[in-house]
């Protein structure tokens, strides 16, 4: 016969053993353990398949970061629900298909970089929000606007999955919305008492973060310059200039998708962005970069 307090005793004595570790621990090692736990886990075959399909840049990926970037979308899978709007019912294709984009620029970050974001609602395609503009006169407009993507300050990301679709099948298009929406959440992720999207994500150093203005404040102004002058937006387009939050989104997914020519044609903004996400994807892109860098690695 086991008495009342004896099974007090086995059931309180562990909690407060687990709820004392947490505590001494902290979350970050907490959040560590929680991550790691995941990570242990196989990457799921069926999933492979889905990339395999859908996603023809993961095939391209060394393997060092194609098994970084399956970790990564684990472990976004295993922390943030994708939830279905519009009547979307969410399904495995999806998952796999938003995580795995996502887990491209989220691979070297820290692994609370996104500890805001709640959720990620998905609808089935190109989606209308309220939209509300001032023009150069300083009469606001207020409409609706289509929108395959936003992201929200307090947590929350918004995609259309026709594009997350449509963005896996070209990934040398330098278009993409889940880099474009995740760029704004790593740029969000500093909160709001430290700016919010500004277009400069958290950094360690103040050296970084002070070269980091200096490229951005200089390539920014020279793109509204041009765009002034009746040039075009060249690569990054004319959205680009809209505010220094879109700028970093946009030159994201150029860095992601057309590599090579942002390194040419904007040195310094590609040297900054290579810094951040520490990675270089010019390596997955075609085979013109790495014959040119096996050609002058043999000679
Ligand atoms: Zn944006």
């Amino acid at each position: 016969m086991v008495d009342a307090a004896t099974l007090f005793a086995a059931a309180f004595v562990p909690l407060m053993g687990l709820l004392a570790a947490a505590l001494w621990w902290g979350p970050e090692r907490w959040r560590r353990w929680r991550q790691g736990r995941v990570e242990a886990q196989p990457f799921p075959p069926e999933w492979r398949a889905i990339l395999r399909r859908r996603m023809p840049l993961f095939a391209r990926l060394p393997a060092d970061v194609q098994l970084r970037v399956k970790k990564r979308a684990q472990v976004l899978l295993a922390e943030v629900p994708i939830v279905g709007m519009g009547g979307l019912v969410v399904n495995d294709e999806m998952r796999v298909l938003v995580a795995t984009q996502a887990a491209l620029l989220l691979q070297q970050q820290r692994s609370d970089a996104l500890a805001a974001l709640r959720e990620i609602w998905l609808y089935p395609g190109v989606f209308v929000a309220p939209q509300r503009e001032h023009d150069a006169a300083g009469i606001v407009h207020e409409g609706l606007q289509a929108r395959s993507g936003e992201s929200w300050q307090r947590g929350t990301l918004v995609l259309a999955w026709s594009e997350v679709l449509a963005d896996a099948a070209a990934p040398d298009s330098g278009h993409n919305v889940v880099i474009h929406e995740f760029a704004h959440q790593l740029d969000q992720a500093k909160g709001e008492a430290a700016g919010g999207a500004n277009g400069a994500p958290w950094q360690r150093s103040p050296l970084a973060r002070r070269r980091w203005a200096q490229a951005m404040r200089h390539e920014f102004g020279a793109l509204r310059m041009r765009l002034a002058a009746g040039q075009g937006g060249g690569l990054l387009g004319g959205y680009a200039a809209t505010n220094p939050a879109e700028f970093f989104a946009v030159a994201s997914e150029r860095f992601f998708g057309r590599p090579e020519a942002l390194a040419l044609e904007h040195p310094a903004l590609w040297a900054e962005l290579r810094g951040f996400y520490r990675c270089d994807p010019r390596w997955w892109h075609g085979d013109t970069f790495v014959s040119t860098r096996l050609d002058a690695r043999s000679a």
